[in-house]
């Protein structure tokens, strides 16, 4: 413990059901309670959130006969940032006969988050990944086929087999458009009403449960509240908290932030993947950074010359003078290795001087042999447009020079704390997708998020938030109650404080320094010296922003700087907390690496019998941590090792 934090009780999820994995699922199901068809037109859940999760969630809602309120910041559902996902999605079919299984699944996810998920969501996940793709393939997702006409496979980091389902470098975006036409199916039948352009700015708690949103519509300005029976937050992660990031630029933290503060604990907020493949930063103009998908490195070997400062163009330096260096050190899985493995790595030889480009920060991720084994036209396609996004963005054709690549923060393993029926700390209050902590651990593996975003949202969640609503209806709400005046009040007031600073500096130039401080200190490496200090350095930028923030405009037109602003408010907040979660911490796990805590070779360390739990933090001036105890039974904690 010290002055950043206490310690509080103990939790413990007590929706899991126990007994044998394989069959907890079925058994909550069938001990959750059910609501009669004529009886869900009675009741009314509000999604937050139009992406994979979001989207399906509502649709399989709205189908299954309840009433369903959604929205969205963009100006189409169809627009969220899982449109974005490239490469696949994982599902334990084993069509290609590889030796996997819903056990292999299972074991590879619980193994690559570095045993801090908890088994019975990691097995259900992996039991429910084969509806997901008969569903979505009964939508009408075009998945890629083989020539026999089943649907193809390809590998991605952390296992040995191929159960990676793809749509070209395109799988978001036919995922979401599934999942958008099923929801549009209940917007015309009149059982989802759509709000898009509306951000949610608070959670509406009365009497303790979860009972409505306050929005802001983003053209008009106008704030509004609404009610329900339920409130479901599938509002994505929150990588942008770093600036530069693969996510879109309008991911943020806000909708969960806002429930934080209102009780729902946040857990494990320090866990961020970082992403080895990505575009390399050209210069301090950028706003953004760009994915190059896990699943070139299928056909691409990622190299660097084996001398430091060796300025000689990729062509002219010889095979026997290049070190393919994952491929070296981890010969098993080669440069299929994990997420958090091959950023370290990458890292590694970077600061050995042996890095690549503009100031030595990239590797080549090289395509020559695969062109010379498989011909151009079967590589271009597999990842024709990935190869297309790099040439135009950098000005270089991959099919002639090897891509330049560097690690960059892609995804958050942390978010609001679930139990097994995916329900906050705040009854009502459900979370499903990448807004949740609950399935991956301290890493994700690659195509798991689209998976585990659609299972929530086909499968888990629909299931799950019955149990509660069958003690629904609530009583109805008004807008003059007590709890929803002072919502509605708090979001104003806060809304006007930002315009009223009046100060001379940008919002953008804030959330810039902000991600500084964080990739500096609690990016890809973290101290206990660089995290003191990346507090001290939050809290001071914090409160300048809130002394020199210039936001133009007023709050009653369509104003995206307002907007921005909210959103740098509270990554400040959160910010703070990810180091904090980062500091208590004190050994190594996935994506969280401590410099203290590493092997003799260089490898994460962790500490299973100190740090065996999910760190869920309760708000409050001084954040107070709840310890979440992980039993495993099935995959017993060792040394993760892909050598
Ligand atoms: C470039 C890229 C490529 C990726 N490729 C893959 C891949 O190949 N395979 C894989 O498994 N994963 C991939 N991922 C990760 C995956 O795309 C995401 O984790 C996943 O799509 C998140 O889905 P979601 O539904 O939880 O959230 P999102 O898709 O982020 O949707 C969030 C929704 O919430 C809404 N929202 C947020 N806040 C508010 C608010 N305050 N008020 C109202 N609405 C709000 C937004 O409008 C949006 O509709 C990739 C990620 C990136 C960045």
């Amino acid at each position: 413990m010290s002055d950043l934090w206490k310690l509080g009780d103990d939790i413990a999820d007590t929706a899991a059901p126990d007994g044998p994995v394989e069959t907890r699922w079925e058994r909550r199901q069938f001990s959750a309670k059910l609501v009669n068809p004529a009886n869900r037109r009675k009741l009314t859940v509000i999604v937050v959130g139009t992406g994979l999760a979001g989207g399906s969630a509502a649709a399989t809602l709205a189908e299954a006969g309840y009433r369903v309120r959604s929205y969205c910041y963009q100006d189409s559902p169809r627009r969220a940032h899982s449109i974005a996902a490239q490469g696949g999605i994982n599902a334990a079919k084993n069509y290609r006969n590889d030796g996997d299984s819903v056990y292999r699944l299972f074991y590879d996810t619980v193994k690559g988050g570095d045993f801090r998920a908890r088994e019975s969501n990691v097995y259900r996940l992996a039991q429910v990944s084969v509806n997901i793709i008969d569903q979505c393939v009964a939508q009408g997702v075009p998945f890629a086929r083989e020539y026999g006409g089943l649907l193809d496979n390809r590998s991605f980091g952390g296992t040995q087999v191929s159960r990676t389902f793809y749509a070209r470098g395109q799988t978001g975006q036919q995922l979401l458009l599934g999942a958008y036409q099923a929801m549009e199916r209940q917007i015309a039948a009149g059982a989802i009403e759509m709000h898009a352009r509306h951000e949610m700015l608070e959670l509406i708690v009365v009497d303790g449960r979860a009972r409505g949103i306050v929005v802001r519509d983003l053209v008009t300005g106008e704030i509004t509240c609404d009610f329900a029976d339920a409130v479901v937050l599938a509002s994505g992660g929150y990588g942008n908290v770093f600036f530069l990031s693969t996510n879109a630029k309008g991911c943020n933290v806000t909708a969960s932030w806002r429930a934080h503060r209102k009780g729902a604990l946040f857990a494990n907020p320090c866990y961020t993947q970082i992403h080895p493949t990505c575009i390399p930063e050209s210069g301090t103009h950028q706003s953004k950074l760009t994915l190059m998908s896990e699943s070139l490195r299928n056909d691409g070997r990622v190299w660097v010359p084996q001398r430091a400062d060796d300025k000689r163009a990729p062509g002219d330096i010889p095979e026997d003078e290049r070190d393919y260096y994952l491929e070296r050190i981890y010969p098993s899985f080669g440069n299929l290795v994990p997420r958090d493995i091959a950023s370290r790595a990458a890292k590694n030889v970077c600061d050995e001087g042996r890095g690549v480009g503009p100031g030595g920060l990239g590797v080549y991720l090289d395509f020559a042999d695969a062109i010379a084994r498989l011909g151009r036209p079967a590589v271009a396609a597999k990842y024709g447009n990935l190869f297309e996004m790099y040439q135009r963005i950098t000005g270089e054709d991959p099919y002639e020079v090897p891509m330049r690549i560097y690690p960059a923060v892609h995804y958050t393993m942390g978010g609001l704390w679930v139990d097994y029926d995916l329900q906050s700390t705040v009854p009502g209050l459900f979370v499903i997708g990448e807004a949740n902590f609950s399935d991956h651990g301290a890493n994700r593996l690659g195509a798991s998020a689209l998976m585990q975003g659609l299972a929530d949202g086909y499968f888990v969640l629909p299931n799950t938030i019955s149990n509660y609503l069958a003690s629904g209806p609530f009583e109805p709400l008004s807008a003059d109650h007590e709890a929803v005046v002072a919502a509605r009040t708090a979001v104003e007031d806060r809304l006007s404080r930002l315009l009223a600073v009046d100060g001379d500096r940008t919002v953008d130039s804030f959330h810039r320094e902000l991600g500084h401080i964080m990739w500096e200190y609690c990016g890809m490496e973290r101290t206990e010296e660089g995290l003191t200090k990346a507090i001290g350095l939050i809290r001071g930028l914090r409160d300048e922003f809130w002394s020199r923030v210039k936001v133009p405009g007023t709050g009653e037109q369509l104003n995206q700087n307002l907007e921005k602003a909210g959103r740098v408010a509270d990554f400040f907040e959160l910010a703070e907390l990810m180091c904090i979660d980062a500091l208590h911490r004190r050994e190594s796990a996935g994506g969280h690496f401590r410099a203290e805590s590493q092997a003799d070779d260089g490898e994460a360390l962790r500490h299973d019998d100190e740090f065996g739990y999910v760190a869920a933090w309760e708000h409050g001036e001084t954040p107070t941590l709840h310890k979440e105890n992980l039993e495993f039974e099935y995959v017993h904690p060792s040394t993760r090792s892909y050598k």
